[in-house]
Order: C-alpha cells, then structure tokens, then sequence
C-alpha cells in the first residue's frame, strides 16, 4: 500500500486498514448477494444481521450486558447535544455541565436552548489544559443529569478518574476516546460517541443508555427524537446509516481480532507514551500545554518555539508522508490524533521524525 499516508487526523480520522480493504472486497457483492449491503433494505435479513452484530460487538467488547440499550443514531454528536436534554432535562429541573473544552461548550450552549442549565466545574476560564478533580465541582443534588466531554478531542486532555454524581446519572460525551479501553458502564446513564474517531465513518453515533434513564426520558418531543422510540425499534425506527454501521460492525470485528478493548489499550498506552516521550526528551524544544496528569491518550497537543517553525513541522510532516498535525484552529500549534486505528509503527515513525526535527531546528 505504498500510496497510502500516515493519517494523524482528529476526525474524520483513520480507519484500520483491513475494514477499507474487507470494504472494497465486499463493495460489489456483499456475502453473494449479488449487491453491495448500501443497496440492500434495513428490513432485510442480510441487514439487519450486520446491524445486531454492531450492537451485540459493542456490549460484548465493553461487556455490560443488559442494563443499557444500545442505539445507533444519525447526526453526530451535535444530535447528542441537543437530544441528551431534550429526552432527560424535564421543564421543572436543572441540568449540570462539567465544561473542559470547546466540545463541553457547545453542549452546554446547546442544553441552554432546550431548558435549564448550569456549569457545576470550576471555570477554567477558555484554558482548557486540566481536568477537574472532585473537590473543583459544585454539584446540585437535584440536578437531571450531570454532563462531561471524557477526552477533550482538541485541547488534548482526557479523564483518567470518573467524578462522583452521587444518585445523579452521569452522561458523558465520549466522541474521541470511546472503545481505547475498558470502563465502567454501569458508572454512566447514558454514554454517546459520533463513530468518526474511533468506531467508524462520520455518519452514525453510538448511544448507550441505562435502562432507569430510558424509563424517565420525555415522550413530549418528536418521536424521531425520542431515545425511547428508537429503543423499541431497536434503531430501526427509520431508515438507519446503514454503510457506516456496517464499517463500524468490520471495526468492531478489527478490534475483536487484535484481543478485544484490554489489547487495543496497551496498543494506545505504548503509542501515547512514545509520543509524550519524544516531546519530553527534545530538551524544551516541543512543550505539551496540558497538565501531565490530564494528557489525552488520543489527541497529543505540543508546541514548536514560534508559530513559523511549527508551519515547517506540519509540512515537512506532508513531505514525509504524514498528514493531519496542524492543530486546530482555534488553538493552534500541533495535534496528533492516534485513535484506535493509528498503529504503533506509525507513531514510532513520527517520533523518530519529531527527534530528526528537533536535531536539525533547535
Ligand atoms: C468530534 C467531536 C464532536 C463533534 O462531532 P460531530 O459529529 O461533528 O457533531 C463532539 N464532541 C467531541 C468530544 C468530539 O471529538
């Protein structure tokens, strides 16, 4: 595959190479079906077996049984924005936003729209380079939910440690670090993740609900709206992304195939620590913004000495073959993205770069 790039983009991101290769292989003529499973009905046996196996691979890989529904949804994790509060914040409650970057924003905007909200973390005042500890939060007991981002996708801090809610259910936007590793789902009332980082394709977003959640969602939204609705059509109360399922069930597959969620984590955890390594041995020369303790695992942020070198990094990147470093614009600087389907030997490549740079522009 010798025109194929190193692919460090936050997202739309990578995908493994053996799910674009089965992909290509199966795009004519899925399982001798004489067509590709985009021109098959959502209703139809071949379907709807790929479907349930998504389903089936995403509670056995994380391996929480019956307590939550599984839904596939369309729109992204802005649909999750708004549909979080408008299937749990009830007229007469108030929900909490535990915000620590730009993704925390939007969601916490987005809840203002549909009721009552208010931030229960410490204001990090737009510095988005640490993670609250439990003491840093004011939460009201009373609250309908408690909102967090797990991994803060562009400023490169993720938790490590859930906040205690108490009795109140705990949702977390987990866009770019669901399935790096293991957690507890039963610690959650309800989990979603847009599939472009790790699961899959834009285009489809896995929600894990608690089944308490589901049972007290509202019903006085529109039904296409409405969490339970799709629970009891099991995602196929409308027509559901069905391409982007299917990549995601051959991802899922993928990662089943390298030794399941503890594998794919001590792949994450050797692939961050050769990256953090290179930015810490460089002599100052790169410099990581976040708190060590609240490094991401999935987006690695660092700056250059000045905004012009950094510009020579990410093109001499592209010359190497590697794309997708450039910060995001909105904080600039460097962001390398190694979500599941990075592979260690890309990340060691970028590293022995990275040392090379540093040698030759320090
Ligand atoms: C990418 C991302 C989003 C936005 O996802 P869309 O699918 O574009 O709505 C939200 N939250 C996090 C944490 C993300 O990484």
């Amino acid at each position: 595959m010798a025109n194929r790039v190193i692919n460090f983009n936050a997202g739309p991101s990578a995908l493994p190479l053996p799910v674009l290769e089965r992909a290509r292989e199966e795009l004519l003529d899925y399982a001798g079906t004489g067509m590709s499973i985009m021109e098959h009905s959502h209703r139809g046996k071949a379907y709807e077996a790929v479907h349930d196996e998504a389903i089936a691979l995403v509670r056995e890989h994380l391996g929480f049984g019956d307590s939550h529904e599984v839904l596939l949804q369309h729109g992204g994790a802005h649909h999750a924005f708004a549909t979080v509060p408008m299937n749990l914040l009830a007229a007469d409650r108030s929900a909490d936003y535990v915000v620590t970057g730009h993704w925390g924003e939007r969601a916490f905007d987005e809840a203002k729209t549909v009721g009552r909200a208010r931030a229960a973390g410490p204001d990090l005042e737009g510095r988005y380079t640490r993670i609250p500890s439990q003491g840093d939060h004011r939460f009201d007991a009373d609250a309908a939910y408690v909102h967090l981002t797990s991994n803060n996708t562009i400023e490169g801090t993720q938790y490590d440690a859930w906040p205690d809610t108490g009795a109140v259910p705990l949702v977390a936007d987990m866009s770019s670090d669901f399935l790096w590793r293991r957690f507890d789902v039963q610690r959650f009332g309800l989990v979603y993740a847009c599939a472009q980082k790790n699961v899959g394709p834009s285009g489809l977003t896995v929600v894990l609900v608690r089944r308490d959640v589901l049972a007290r969602c509202r019903t006085d939204i529109p039904k296409v709206f409405r969490y339970g609705v799709h629970a009891e059509n099991r995602s196929l109360y409308n027509t559901p992304p069905t391409f982007a399922i299917y990549l995601a069930r051959e991802t899922l597959r993928w990662i089943k195939g390298l030794g399941g969620l503890d594998a794919i984590e001590a792949r994450n955890r050797t692939k961050s620590s050769t990256l953090y390594g290179a930015i810490d041995a460089a002599g100052g020369f790169y410099r990581c913004p976040v708190e060590p303790a609240a490094r991401s695992h999935m987006n690695v942020v660092f700056r250059l000495p000045d905004e012009a070198l950094e510009g020579r990094f990410v093109s001499a990147c592209e010359k190497a073959g590697m794309v997708g470093v450039k910060g995001h614009r909105s904080v600039g600087g460097i962001r390398v993205s190694i979500y599941n389907a990075v592979s260690p030997d890309d990340v060691s490549t970028l590293a022995d770069f990275m040392r090379e740079f540093a040698r030759t522009h320090g």
